[in-house]
């Protein structure tokens, strides 16, 4: 899919700017240019929060070194939102030593096991986004089952494997406010590009009729929620 998302004046500021390079600076597992088309969704998302969802809140689920929550924190702060970045901070089945994406280095040599929260704080603090970001260290659906207020916006960049990616759209995507924002990450419509996780949610996002596209940049899928799940029907 082309990418379609529109520029912003917002990111013309010293302020964001500044976020911009600190973000492309952090660790993490996203892009460049997916980084800016998260912030413009969450801009869009912070604006818009239905009143329904006031005090307006974002939700990250996968925060690992803090790359994508300075996106969406710089977002929070230049709307008034808060950004909640759900993270356990042991890494996902991929980090794990022997897979595809283990970074020894992350290992807590007392504990013997990934540990990413101390990274993750420094980079929210070096952004000076604390007032903004709010860090939530446990599992995900354990989080979901205990979450009921709508969301502004939430994004979805977990686990990805088929347990994990499926737990965090049944626990995340039902709290999306009417008119709020669901962000996907690592969306592969060529299986040959990446795991099928991430696609089978947005393709069931789509199917669901609750969701319509609103832009798409690289593997990031963003969407709008048109319709409520059918138990708030
Ligand atoms: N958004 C990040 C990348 C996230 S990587 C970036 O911009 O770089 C995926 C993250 O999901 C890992 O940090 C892992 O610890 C977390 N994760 C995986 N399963 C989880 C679960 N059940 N609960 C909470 N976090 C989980
Ligand atoms: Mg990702």
């Amino acid at each position: 899919m082309a990418d379609t998302l529109p520029r912003d004046a917002a990111l013309d500021t010293d302020r964001v700017r500044s976020l911009l390079q600190l973000a492309r600076a952090t660790r993490g597992f996203m892009p460049d240019d997916e980084g800016e088309a998260l912030l413009l969704a969450a801009l869009s998302a912070g604006r818009a929060a239905p009143p329904a969802a006031a005090p307006a809140t974002f939700v990250e689920i996968g925060s690992w070194c803090g790359k994508s929550t300075v996106y969406l924190g710089a977002a929070a702060e230049a709307t008034g939102a808060v950004l909640l970045s759900v993270d356990h901070h042991r890494g996902s089945e991929e980090n794990q030593p022997g897979w595809e994406y283990h970074e020894a280095d992350l290992v807590d040599p007392e504990v013997g096991r990934i540990d990413t929260l101390g990274h993750w704080r420094r980079a929210v603090t070096a952004a000076g986004l604390e007032a903004s970001v709010v860090g939530v260290v446990g599992d995900s659906p354990t989080v979901a089952a205990r979450w009921d207020r709508p969301l502004a916006l939430c994004f979805i960049d977990g686990g990805h494997g088929e347990e994990p990616a499926w737990a965090d759209y049944r626990g995340w995507a039902p709290r999306v406010a009417t008119g709020g924002w669901l962000a996907i990450h690592d969306v592969f419509p060529d299986p040959a590009d990446g795991g099928r996780p991430p696609y089978e949610l947005y393709c069931a996002a789509l199917a669901s009729g609750e969701f319509v596209d609103d832009g798409a940049c690289g593997s990031l899928r963003v969407l709008r929620r048109v319709a409520p799940p059918p138990d708030l029907r």
